[in-house]
C-alpha cells in the first residue's frame, strides 16, 4: 500500500484557527463595506473553459502561458477546463450570460466576490498556487467618478482592516489605440537596451512588452525607471481627460494616490485606469491589490462594448500585513467538568441548555481526570467552571467556580443558567 503524503500539495495551505479567523474577519469587514457601496455578491464556478482566459487575458500573458492548471477529460480534447486563475473573466462571462444583460443590454451592475484562485507558479513567499481573492467588478459605466469610487473603496477597506503603510499607485494605459502607441513607444525606448535585459524580458519585448515593466529583476527595474515615458505622448485627448478627471475626483475626497507612469498591468483586457496597492512589508511580491478598467472585455467575449472596472485583493497577503492582535479570539466562557459517566450525561444536557442560551461553553470529550479537565479549562481561559459529580447529582446542584476570583459555591441546578448569564 502506498503511503499518502500528509502535507498539503506544494504551494497550497491548510488554514487553521487564528489564520482562518483572520481571513473570516477580512471577509466580513469587506462584505460590510462592499454592501455599503452597493455591491452584491456573485459566486461563479471554479471550473471555467481555458478559452475564456485565452480570449480575455491574452495568449502572451504569464497566467495563460505558464500558470493555468488544466484539466483534460478523457475522450474530450477540444474543451479543456481550467481551475480559474482570476475572477474577472468568469464574472464578465456570467454577466453576458445573465438575463439581466440579455434584457437590458448595457445595464449597470456592481458585484463582489470571494474565493480561491489557482496559478501554477513557482511557490515562494507571498506566491501560492491556491490563494484567495476578494474583489469587486462594476460593469456598465465608463464614468471617471466610478474609477474614483472603486479606488476609494479599496482604500476604505484597508482602513477598516486597520492596515496602514501602503501606497496606491495609479496610471492610465488609454484605449486600445493608445495601448498600441504605448507598446510601440516602449519597444522604441528599449530597443538599444535589449542586451541588458534579462532573458525573460528579451522574450517579453516581442510578445508582450508591458510585462517588462512588471519584471522583478533589479537590472530590468533599473532600466525601466529611467525610460522617458510620458502619458501625454501616448494618451489620446479623451483618455487624458478621463485620467485627469479620475485624479480630480480622488483628490476631492482626499484619497491619496501616487501617479506611476511605469505601472502597466500585463493582462490584455486592461484599458485606461490601472492601479495597484503595494505594501513594503510584503517583500518582493509587494502587491496587496491590483485593478483597473477593462472597457473592451465584454466585446472581446461577444457582447456589446460596455465600460467596466474592478479590483482584486489577495487575502493571504492582506492577512500577512494585518495586525492579528486586533482580532479577538473566540473565548469559551464556561467549562463543564464531569467526574463519572452519570455526571457526563447530565453535563451533556447542561452543555446543550447553555448553548441554547447562546453561551459558548466547552466540555470534556477525552475522558480526562479532574486535574486534567481543570487544566483544559485554564488553557481555554474560561470565566467559570461547572463541576458535576456524584454529590451534585444526588442533591440536584452543581459546583460553580468563578475563575476570576477563585470562589467556589454550590448552586441549585435550575439556577445555573441564570448564574452563568450574569457572569458572562
Ligand atoms: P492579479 O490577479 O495577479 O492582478 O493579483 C491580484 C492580487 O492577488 C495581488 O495583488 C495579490 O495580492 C494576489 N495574488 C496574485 N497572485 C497570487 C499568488 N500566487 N499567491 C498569493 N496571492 C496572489
Amino acid at each position: 500500500m502506498t503511503i499518502i503524503r500528509l502535507e498539503s500539495v506544494r504551494g497550497t495551505k491548510d488554514i487553521l484557527f487564528e489564520e482562518a479567523e483572520v481571513l473570516r474577519d477580512i471577509e466580513s469587514k469587506a462584505q460590510e463595506i462592499f454592501t455599503t457601496y452597493g455591491y452584491r455578491q456573485i459566486r461563479t464556478p471554479i471550473l471555467e473553459s481555458r478559452d475564456l482566459f485565452i480570449r480575455s487575458l491574452g495568449n502572451e500573458t504569464e497566467i495563460v502561458g505558464k500558470q493555468m492548471f488544466e484539466l483534460k477529460r478523457r475522450g474530450d480534447d477540444n474543451d479543456v477546463l481550467v481551475l480559474r486563475p482570476e475572477a474577472t473573466a468568469g464574472i464578465v462571462r456570467a454577466y453576458l450570460a445573465s438575463s439581466l444583460y440579455r434584457k437590458r443590454k448595457k445595464s449597470f451592475i456592481k458585484l463582489y466576490y470571494i474565493g480561491p484562485m489557482f496559478r501554477a507558479e513557482r511557490p515562494q513567499r507571498g506566491r501560492l498556487r491556491q490563494f484567495h481573492q476578494i474583489g469587486i467588478e462594476a460593469i456598465g459605466s465608463d464614468s471617471a467618478v466610478l474609477d474614483a469610487e472603486v479606488i476609494s473603496l479599496a482604500d476604505s477597506l484597508l482602513k477598516a482592516l486597520s492596515i496602514s503603510g501602503y501606497t496606491i499607485k495609479i496610471n492610465s494605459l488609454g484605449c486600445l489605440k493608445d495601448k498600441k502607441r504605448l507598446s510601440d513607444e516602449l519597444r522604441r525606448l528599449l530597443e538599444d537596451k535589449l542586451s541588458l535585459l534579462c532573458a525573460d524580458c528579451r522574450d517579453r519585448y516581442n510578445r508582450n512588452v508591458f510585462r517588462v515593466l512588471d519584471c522583478k529583476n533589479d537590472a530590468c527595474k533599473n532600466i525601466v525607471v529611467k525610460l522617458k515615458l510620458s502619458r501625454k505622448n501616448y494618451l489620446c485627448k479623451g483618455c487624458l481627460e478621463h485620467f485627469e478627471s479620475v485624479l480630480d475626483n480622488l483628490k476631492s475626497i482626499g484619497t491619496k494616490c501616487q501617479e506611476d507612469v511605469y505601472l502597466a498591468r500585463g493582462l490584455d483586457y486592461y484599458t485606461r485606469t490601472v492601479f495597484e496597492v503595494v505594501h513594503p512589508a510584503l517583500g518582493a511580491q509587494d502587491a496587496l491589490c491590483a485593478g483597473g478598467r477593462y472597457d473592451n472585455l465584454t466585446e472581446q467575449l461577444g457582447g456589446e462594448p460596455v465600460g467596466a472596472i474592478g479590483f482584486a485583493f489577495g487575502m493571504e497577503r492582506l492577512a500577512s500585513v494585518k495586525d492579528s492582535l486586533s482580532i479577538a479570539p473566540s473565548k469559551n466562557s464556561v467549562y463543564i467538568i464531569t467526574l463519572d459517566k452519570k455526571a457526563e450525561r447530565e453535563g451533556f444536557v447542561l452543555l446543550h441548555q447553555l448553548r441554547e442560551n447562546n453561551i459558548p461553553c466547552e466540555f470534556n470529550f477525552e475522558d480526562k481526570s479532574l486535574k486534567a479537565q481543570m487544566r483544559s479549562a485554564n488553557n481555554l481561559g474560561v470565566k467559570s467552571v461547572i463541576l458535576l459529580g456524584e454529590d451534585e447529582l444526588k442533591n440536584n446542584t452543581v459546583s460553580f467556580k468563578n475563575m476570576r476570583d477563585g470562589v467556589q459555591e454550590t448552586i441549585k441546578r435550575e439556577q445555573i443558567i441564570d448564574k452563568v448569564k450574569n457572569i458572562t
